[in-house]
């Protein structure tokens, strides 16, 4: 679902375009890398008046201007900031918008290292954090306290997928005077316009797809309106910047992100119903599909879903988990996602809930579904899945 930009143009023409003009880069057709921190001034003059686009490394470069004119042009907002990961991201927006004494209400399926974030550093600072159900919609203005000065979602949760009505919690925070903060890494910008729903501040691992090969860490927080400001002042503060190879790997997998999402999007969706129609499988976590409970939503606000899913399997032993994914070809064991290669790791959801049960029965596995044949992947994982049922 070609989305229209800016200029009119759709989401993976603008994927194409954004951040580059082959006229400044001697009609090269990719931005020069800047390796670069000290940048100098031909007279005492030059210096005072501080003339020039750049004056040192970390308040920016072409590199950076690049990448975040690109990704601001992607998201729609006013202002980008780059960040060396996804979890500064998180940090960044949070400490851009609290302060002591203030109270943030949290997403209870928020990817576990934010939640360490509020329980440690927020808390130290006299920011008091509560968590929240997903699913409880406009009903979060009953949460509210005069105190609370913003509302995190993630949408879909961390390892169980709940969509979030991610409008209905913006309508309740905005009427409150709250500021919206999003962590839409699983979606990116291009299947989910986080501010076009209301949201005031995105943030964004672009460790996942938009580097899309397991080489790259890097983040970035879109603002809008005074939210921008706020976020530029305090990345200066804290000074962060990210390598300028790093930034050129972001660059480079902008490019194709649109024709990896569809990828994984579509090889996900398949491997997600053939897992749906097995008898090991229990449930599947995946908002693109009919029967969950999260598509009504996920249909009318998403335009398309990424690689990133998760099953429960019917009971069985810890021993059975682990002979069903020892024993995977394709299927890599490890934490991150988004890069062209499958990924399946078990977890226990448990362990990372305070505010909602998660799930209860039995053993749960997330999947990346990476850039592989499909049918490979579903012989691999049918191989697991009997693999699974013989130790059971
Ligand atoms: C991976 C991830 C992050 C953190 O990204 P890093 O680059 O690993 O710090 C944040 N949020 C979500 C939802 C993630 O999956």
């Amino acid at each position: 679902m070609a989305r229209r930009g800016s200029k009119g143009f759709g989401s993976l023409t603008e994927l194409v375009l954004a951040g580059r003009n082959p006229q400044d880069s001697f009609g090269f057709v990719n931005p020069p890398v800047i390796h670069g921190s000290t940048v100098l001034w031909p007279t005492v003059d030059d210096y005072k008046r501080m003339t020039g686009r750049y004056t040192y490394g970390r308040r920016g470069t072409p590199t950076s201007d690049a990448l975040s004119d690109a990704l601001r042009l992607i998201e729609g907002g006013d202002h980008v900031a780059l960040v060396p990961s996804g979890i500064t991201a998180v940090a960044l927006a949070l400490l851009s918008l609290l302060d002591a004494g203030d109270h943030l209400l949290m997403v209870d399926t928020v990817y576990e290292p934010t939640r360490r974030f509020c329980d440690s550093m927020l808390k130290r600072l006299g920011v008091e954090t509560s968590y929240y159900d997903p699913l409880v919609g406009g009903d979060v203005s009953g949460l509210m306290r005069p105190t609370t000065k913003a509302v995190f979602v993630e949408s879909p949760g961390s390892l169980t997928f709940e969509i979030q009505d991610v409008p209905a919690i913006a309508g309740a925070a905005h009427a409150r005077g709250a500021a919206v903060v999003m962590d839409n890494t699983w979606a990116t910008p291009l299947f989910f316009r986080a501010h076009d729903h209301g949201v005031d501040v995105s943030v964004s691992a672009g460790t996942k797809y938009v580097g899309g090969h397991a080489d790259v860490m890097f983040g970035w927080v879109s603002a809008i309106g005074p939210y921008a400001g706020a976020v530029r002042a305090t990345h200066g503060t804290l000074g962060l910047c990210v390598g300028p190879d790093d930034m050129f790997l972001a660059l480079r997998g902008l490019r194709t992100l649109g024709v990896r999402l569809a990828h994984h999007q579509a090889a996900a969706l398949r491997v997600a119903r053939w897992l749906d129609s097995r008898p090991e499988v229990a449930r599947v976590m995946h908002p693109g599909l009919e029967s969950d409970p999260g598509h009504a939503l996920w249909k009318r606000d998403f335009s398309g879903a990424s690689g990133l899913f998760a099953i429960e399997l019917e009971p069985g032993p810890d021993d059975a988990v682990a002979a069903f994914l020892d024993g995977l070809e394709l299927f890599g064991l490890g934490f991150s996602w988004g890069g062209f290669e499958s990924l399946a790791i078990p977890y226990d959801v448990r362990k990372v809930r305070t505010a909602t049960s998660g799930v209860t029965g039995g053993p749960t596995i997330r999947l990346h579904i990476g850039l592989e044949d499909v049918e490979d992947l579903i012989a691999d994982l049918e191989g697991g899945l009997e693999r699974y049922a013989d130790a059971s």
